[in-house]
């Protein structure tokens, strides 16, 4: 009799939704989907999930023992690099084995004006008065960069408001009159990102190169207008096997389960 394999997805990319939907159909499995617990959960995963922090490496390898994780399933943000870091480390302090998802970043197309940079920090630092009124989509918790530059407007997207358990909380609750801030969660439409574009009279665009179709909108409609992106570099990828899509995360589990 084939026993069941339990998977550890650690979530926070829209692939890690449809790898936890596509473990729900493979026979001989259970998973489990972990989050940060940044933002709200307006869209549940397939199956049981789990919200917090673990605790470093140290925790996570407690939790993968005292839960008999299988195998672990690296589905966090590009840009997320601590937990993958962590990741890696608990799961060969385990022997367990670990897949890391990391998607394509974004290429440079023929009419953008890509400005680049490799933190947020120096996005905000290369910002001039003309790039004003200027789309910030960088998350929220980073924000405070911004925060002292006064000769520019800011409309900065985020999921949702501060949190009180983000580590910028006390800062983050009254915000310089040039910032203002639009709450929504992608994937956004060309059509609604040049509408947003339009009635802002948007002049820039800082974003991380999170890559993935879901967040794409807004280069083809800087490009269309013009429109300067101040983008963030990818921090390198994790330093164990990496897939760039979920079909490939699900194929990898599936050979791994056959030689286990
Ligand atoms: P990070 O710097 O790599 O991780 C910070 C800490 O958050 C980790 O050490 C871990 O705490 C906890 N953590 C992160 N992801 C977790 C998960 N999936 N399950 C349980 N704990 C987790 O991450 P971040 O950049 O703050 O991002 C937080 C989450 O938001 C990630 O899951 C990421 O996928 C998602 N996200 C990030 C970005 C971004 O731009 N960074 C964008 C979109 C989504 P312990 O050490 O206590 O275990």
């Amino acid at each position: 009799m084939q026993c069941t394999k339990k998977i550890l997805i650690l979530g926070g990319s829209s692939e890690g939704f449809a790898i936890a939907n596509a473990l729900q159909e493979l026979p001989g499995v259970e998973s489990i989907t972990s989050f940060a617990g940044r933002t709200s959960l307006p869209r549940k995963p397939a199956g049981p999930y789990r919200t917090g922090g673990f605790g470093g490496v140290k925790g996570l390898a407690n939790y993968i023992h005292s839960n008999a994780i299988d195998f672990i399933i690296d589905a966090t943000h590009p840009f997320a690099e601590r937990i993958s870091e962590n990741a890696a480390q608990a799961a060969i302090a385990s022997n367990r084995p670990i897949i890391h998802f990391w998607r394509e970043p974004w290429q440079h197309q023929a009419g953008d004006e890509w400005i680049e940079v490799d933190t947020v920090q120096q996005a905000a630092e290369s910002l001039t008065p003309e790039q004003s009124p200027c789309f910030l989509t960088i998350g929220r918790l980073e924000l405070n960069a911004f925060r002292e530059i006064t000769d520019i407007a800011f409309y900065a997207r985020t999921i949702e408001p501060a949190k009180a358990d983000d580590p910028n909380y006390e800062e983050q609750r009254e915000w310089p009159e040039n910032f203002k801030f639009i709450y929504a969660k992608g994937p956004f439409t060309k059509e609604a990102e040049r509408e947003l574009f339009l009635k802002h009279n948007i002049r820039s665009i800082v974003t991380k190169n999170s890559g993935g179709d879901k967040a794409s909108a807004k280069l083809d409609i800087a490009r269309e207008l013009k429109c300067p992106v101040i983008i963030i570099n990818r921090p390198p990828p994790p330093k164990g096997k990496t897939v760039k899509t979920a079909n490939e995360a699900i194929n990898w589990l599936k050979t791994e389960m056959e030689l286990a």
